[in-house]
Order: C-alpha cells, then structure tokens, then sequence
C-alpha cells in the first residue's frame, strides 16, 4: 500500500469518531447499551453482544472499530452496497479506499490492538461471506483489502472456513453459534495471536461465532479490527443516539481511537 495518510485525507468526512468504553458505550464494541431494568443504568454491554456472546466456546472482548456508520452514511454504502467511495479528489475504488483506512488505522494504533492481544500478532485472519441468498465469494472483499496491506498481508491466512449452510440462517439472524466456522489446520492456530479484520460489525455475529472457532482451536488471543460499527441513531435506547450525536459533532482523524482515546481519559482521572 502507497501512501495511506495521503489516500485517506481525502475521505476524513466518511468517518466518525468511536467512542472509549464508559458507562454508557458498550464495553465490546462502542455502541449504545440499554437500560438495566433492575438499575435503571446503562448496561455495561449492548444487548446485540450480549446475545451473540452467549453460548459459545468464548469470544473476544475486543472488538475496535474504525468508525462508526449508520445504513444513511457513505461508508456504509461502500462497505455493503459496494459503491466506490467520492472523496475530494474524484471517485477511488472501494478495495483501495479500504486498504488504505486500515493501513493507516494499524499503521497509527497497531500498539493499541498488541496491548489488547498481550503482544504482537502472529496470525491475520478474514471472515468468509456466510450469506444466506449469495454463495460464498472466493475472492471475499476482505481479504483483497488485507492482501493489500503489507504488515496484515505477511501475517493472513486462510484460517475459517464457512461450516455449511446449516449456519448461514443463524448469522443472518443476528444469532452467532460456535461451530458457525471450521478451521481445516487446527495447527496453524495453536497458541497464536489472532487479529481478526472485518468490514462492518452489525450484531457481532459473525466476529463472534469466528473468535469462538479460533479460541476452541487454541489460540492465546483474539482482537477484532473491525472498519465500522453500525449503530441505529433512531433506537429507543437513548445511549445510541447520544453516541451518535457526539460522533457527528466531533472531527474523525486518524491519530485517536477508542483505546489510546481511554487510555488518555484514565491518565487524566488519575491525574486529578
Ligand atoms: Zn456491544
Ligand atoms: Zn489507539
């Protein structure tokens, strides 16, 4: 990959800032959770992860979104409508544009996804398509993405494999289920640090039901980069619509995340 500052200060506006955990952001993925009923606080994680967290052999609590994205934002139509995106210098093609914000994300936070994983990665890992009304694409978006980002495309590796279909009506209901994925060389896994990288974190599903496989397979650590979490501004739940209030009043910009965000946020309370 180029140069993937550059590429990517075109397309600043497409991004909105993810917010650190706080009461109020779930732990797992930085969206709204619901009221508890019995407090009348928010939880400490969104109801969709609490659902696609349950019943598995285990599951990552970390999943690092880039950005967050609602259906109406632009991001979201090239991550799943497959539109190439429009930046300041013209139209670009939609597997550059993702390389290019994931090399520059990892290239600013790859200290902040090691920290969570308790070292450096030794494996990169892609989720195949699982749709329901589409056969699995061979070529899936994100492992072109990945390909095309040296420091991930030295460490990918074909680790999940689609069960069956069986699975598929499970994940396109929002349900996650840990035989979901197979993984054919159970060696390649054993002990190993795994950043997995997704498109766009819906429900946790999929991130989840692939953390469960690689987990029950041995691996050490599993840290989920994902390029947006969507969040439903419109939901009852009035933490969402804060977190995107916020999100569209604060400038994105590459040098932040949601971990070193709440790294800054503790060095200032502790500093009081
Ligand atoms: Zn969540
Ligand atoms: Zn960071």
């Amino acid at each position: 990959m180029g140069d993937a500052e550059a590429f990517t200060r075109e397309f600043l506006p497409l991004f909105r800032p993810v917010p650190p955990t706080r009461p109020g952001v779930c732990r797992i993925c930085h969206s709204g959770p619901n009221n508890a009923r019995d407090t009348g606080g928010p939880h400490a994680t969104c109801a969709s992860c609490k659902r696609t967290t349950q019943h598995l052999y285990g599951h990552t609590k970390e999943v690092v979104p880039i950005s967050l994205t609602t259906t109406n934002e632009q991001l979201y139509d090239v991550l799943i409508r497959e539109k190439d995106p429009r930046g300041a210098g013209g139209r670009r093609e939609r597997a550059d544009f993702l390389a290019a914000t994931v090399s520059h994300f990892y290239q600013q936070h790859a200290r902040c996804l090691q920290e969570r994983a308790g070292g450096p990665f030794t494996l990169v890992a892609t989720i195949p398509s699982n749709n329901l009304h589409a056969p699995a694409k061979p070529l899936h978006l994100m492992w072109k993405v990945v390909e095309k980002v040296g420091a991930l495309g030295r460490l990918w590796q074909p680790l999940l494999l689609e069960a069956d279909t069986t699975y598929a009506p499970v994940l396109a209901d929002r349900r996650s289920h840990r035989n979901a994925f197979q993984i054919p060389r159970p060696d390649r896994v054993d002990k190993a640090r795994v950043l997995l990288v997704d498109d766009l974190f819906v429900s946790g599903a999929h991130v989840q039901s692939a953390a469960s496989a690689l987990i029950e397979t041995g691996a050490a650590a599993v840290v989920a980069l994902v390029i947006a979490r969507l969040i439903n501004p419109a939901s009852a739940d009035p933490y969402s619509a804060g977190i995107w209030k916020q999100a569209r009043e604060q400038l994105f910009c590459f040098d932040r995340c949601c971990i070193c965000d709440r790294h800054d946020h503790s060095r200032r309370t502790s500093n009081r």
